[in-house]
């Protein structure tokens, strides 16, 4: 599974989403996530992204992205607000 982290904030480039065969990319209101569920982890997003922001969920301490994707995907449209900080900016 790969995942989108905070890197993507205010990027929105988007060509990730043009890419990837099953459509599992979601929109909030500053970032994308990808349903950790739904990706199929072929990993033809990953180059496409030019602020590195879509990491393998196998790199360390990415549980709480993984969680972070997984819940705004499920709330899509997302909203990500200030009262609902990204994970580590509390
Ligand atoms: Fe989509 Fe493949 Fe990227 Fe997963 S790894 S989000 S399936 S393009």
């Amino acid at each position: 599974t790969y995942i989108v982290n905070d890197n993507c904030i205010a990027c929105k480039y988007t060509d990730c989403v043009e890419v990837c065969p099953v459509d599992c990319f979601y929109e909030g209101e500053n970032m994308l996530v990808i349903h950790p569920d739904e990706c199929i982890d072929c990993g033809v997003c990953e180059p496409e992204c030019p602020a590195d922001a879509i990491r393998p969920d196998t790199e360390p301490d990415m549980d709480k992205w993984v969680e972070f994707n997984r819940k705004y995907s499920e709330q899509w449209p997302v909203i990500i607000t200030k009262k609902d900080p990204l994970p580590g900016a509390e």
